[in-house]
């Protein structure tokens, strides 16, 4: 992106800005990293952009599942990476809801959080049976196996039996997010909305109408990265995730986080008699790449099947909206240095796992920025190897 003559002339008068760290991208990546930075720099000054509003992302957009993930997504890495790579990762998610826990949730009144556990269903035994693999102990991975008689009453005529792990959390994602900014504008950290970062030079970070001068730059752009350079293009690749909330029937007991993988496929309540469900992907694998947040038909049929055809539920629409994940080849995020005309750090490519690893992920980047740690957890599976 460049900046044309007259819109210098007209918007381009705002004086430079300089800061120590500036945040590119205030989702709740960039957020906690900067949550962090005042925690481990308090002497720091620490600047925020964003070139919508914070929470514009998929961290604003997602439903609100503070959770580790699903058996089956540690079933897939322990097939991947080995099993103790696996447990790692494991205790890294673990420890990333403990941090966000103790440090935000149990801090902010200004939150209404919800302690659960989260279910990965079966919904006949054959599917259960034909997931099992050698080499991949759920146990291991803190996943209680519950039957069909320890499910909810209102799931047990619809699925075989589920894991459960706890303990996970349901927030609201806007409230969470506004946590953190309250917190970090006691801090004194400053925040520039609506205004977009196109490139880093040597004299700071551009965006449409001044130059930021920071010593130090952390990119936390999600599915935005390919945007921002063609650099990014093949390692972070934008998936759009479309979500539904329904009005369902009163009694409808299931106060858990739910994850049906085989369907691709996660819901949970909100409110009493509201459900969020999300998922549905591969039904348009081809139709869902892209980094333009828009609902599609097929998507948002399937999710609504879904609800009357496996929940057995009657439901009133009242919501559809999309949000961009970003993926990398191996499911999880690049975090590290890269080459860049001013110290340049990367965080991204959460692949649908960010609320739950991103506070860690977070704690990661930070010690990364202020050199108390020379390589990120991260860099076990994959290095962050790009050049600006
Ligand atoms: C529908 C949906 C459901 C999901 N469900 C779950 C779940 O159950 N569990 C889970 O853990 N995760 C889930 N996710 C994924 C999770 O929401 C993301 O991994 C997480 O929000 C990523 O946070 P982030 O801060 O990296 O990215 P984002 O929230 O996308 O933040 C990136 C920010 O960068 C800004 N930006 C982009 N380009 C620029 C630029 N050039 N200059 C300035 N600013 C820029 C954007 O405006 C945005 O605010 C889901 C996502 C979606 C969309």
């Amino acid at each position: 992106m460049t900046t044309s003559h007259w819109i210098r002339q007209k918007y381009g008068k705002s004086p430079d800005i300089s800061t120590d760290v500036l945040i590119v991208g205030g989702g709740y990546v960039g957020l906690s990293t900067a949550y962090w930075l005042t925690e481990l720099r308090p002497d720091l000054k620490i600047t925020v952009l964003d070139r919508s509003l914070c929470g514009a992302g998929a961290s604003g957009r997602n439903a609100g599942f503070l959770t580790k993930g699903s058996a089956s997504f540690y079933k897939s890495l322990t097939q991947k990476w080995g099993e103790e790579k696996a447990i790692d990762l494991y205790r890294f998610a673990e420890n990333s809801l403990e941090l966000a826990h103790q440090h935000i949730l149990k801090k902010t009144a200004d939150i209404n959080y919800v302690p659960s556990s989260s279910l990965t269903l079966f919904q006949s035994e054959q599917q259960y049976v034909s997931w099992q693999t050698e080499g991949f102990d759920p146990r291991k991975f803190n996943f209680h196996w519950n039957d069909n008689l320890r499910i909810p009453t209102p799931l047990k005529n619809k699925f075989f039996g589920a894991f459960e792990n706890s303990p996970e959390y349901k927030i609201n994602p806007i409230e969470l997010l506004s946590s953190i900014k309250n917190i970090l504008e006691t801090r004194e950290v400053t925040f520039i909305e609506s205004s977009m970062a196109f490139e880093i030079k040597a004299s700071g970070v551009q965006t449409e109408t001044t130059t930021i001068k920071a010593k130090q730059v952390v990119m936390a752009l999600n599915g935005y990265f390919p945007q921002f350079n063609a650099v990014f293009k093949e390692a972070f690749i934008p998936r759009r995730a479309q979500m539904l909330a329904v009005e369902i029937e009163e009694g409808f007991d299931c106060p858990a986080l739910h994850y049906d993988p085989p369907e691709r496929v996660y819901w949970r309540k909100a409110q009493n008699n509201v459900l969020l469900i999300g998922g549905k992907r591969l039904l348009d694998e081809a139709g869902e790449k892209g980094d333009f947040e828009k609902i599609s038909p097929l998507i948002q049929a399937g999710l609504e099947n879904y609800i009357s055809d496996q929940l057995g539920l009657k439901y009133k629409v009242i919501n559809r909206w999309s949000g961009i994940m970003g993926f990398t080849e191996h499911e999880l995020p690049l975090v590290g240095k890269i080459a860049a005309p001013v110290e340049t750090f990367i965080i991204g490519g959460f692949s649908g796992h960010g609320m739950g690893l991103g506070f860690a992920s977070a704690k990661d980047v930070a010690e990364l920025v202020t050199g108390i740690r020379k390589e990120s957890f991260f860099s076990n599976f994959k290095k962050a190897e790009f050049s600006l």
